[in-house]
């Protein structure tokens, strides 16, 4: 995904909106891993030529598709993204030290600020519902479709607590 910047490189202060309908950049895909993500990608570009460089600000919506944590069941949910970046026009390769990127000639890649941004909005343990009751830890069985009937499993914690009533219970035979 790119946008042209011939016009708005021109002076500074100039600025330029657009949006972007076109399929999300292959690195997207790639650090979704499992997940997918609705086709085509949405995102609203604006350009502002700053005194050094150019800001670009993306920003936009996406549905994606991802496991529920607790049900490993389909889950979806909406993410809203918004990022911006300074870009300068100058030569080399990119430098990690500079908080600014660089390009140079007529169009900016925005592939790399655009995955950033809607990667980073991804939740890390996804629910299908916020009330999900997850999986059985014993039999598997999927407690929002059905109940089972294995045992609470004995909290060790509690095993401590045993010992000592076991110890300071009054004995009866005294
Ligand atoms: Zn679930
Ligand atoms: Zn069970």
């Amino acid at each position: 995904m790119r946008v042209r910047v011939s016009d708005v490189r021109k002076w500074v202060g100039r600025e330029e909106h657009l949006t972007l309908l076109e399929s999300w950049p292959d690195s997207l895909h790639e650090r979704l891993d499992a997940a997918t993500i609705d086709e085509p990608a949405q995102v609203n570009v604006r350009l502002r030529n700053v005194s050094n460089g150019l800001v670009v600000e993306v920003s936009g919506q996406a549905r994606v598709h991802l496991t529920c944590a607790r049900c490993l069941e389909p889950a979806e949910t909406g993410v809203q993204f918004a990022e911006s970046q300074e870009f300068r026009e100058e030569a080399g390769p990119k430098d990690e030290a500079l908080a600014y990127e660089r390009f140079s000639g007529d169009h900016i890649v925005l592939d790399t600020l655009i995955a950033d941004a809607v990667a980073l909005e991804i939740p890390l343990a996804p629910l299908c519902s916020s009330t999900c009751r997850g999986l059985c830890p014993q039999c598997g069985a999927n407690w929002n479709q059905t109940s089972c009937t294995c045992q609470e499993p004995a909290d060790p914690r509690w095993d401590a607590l045993k010992v000592w009533n076991a110890k300071n219970s009054p004995r009866s035979d005294q």
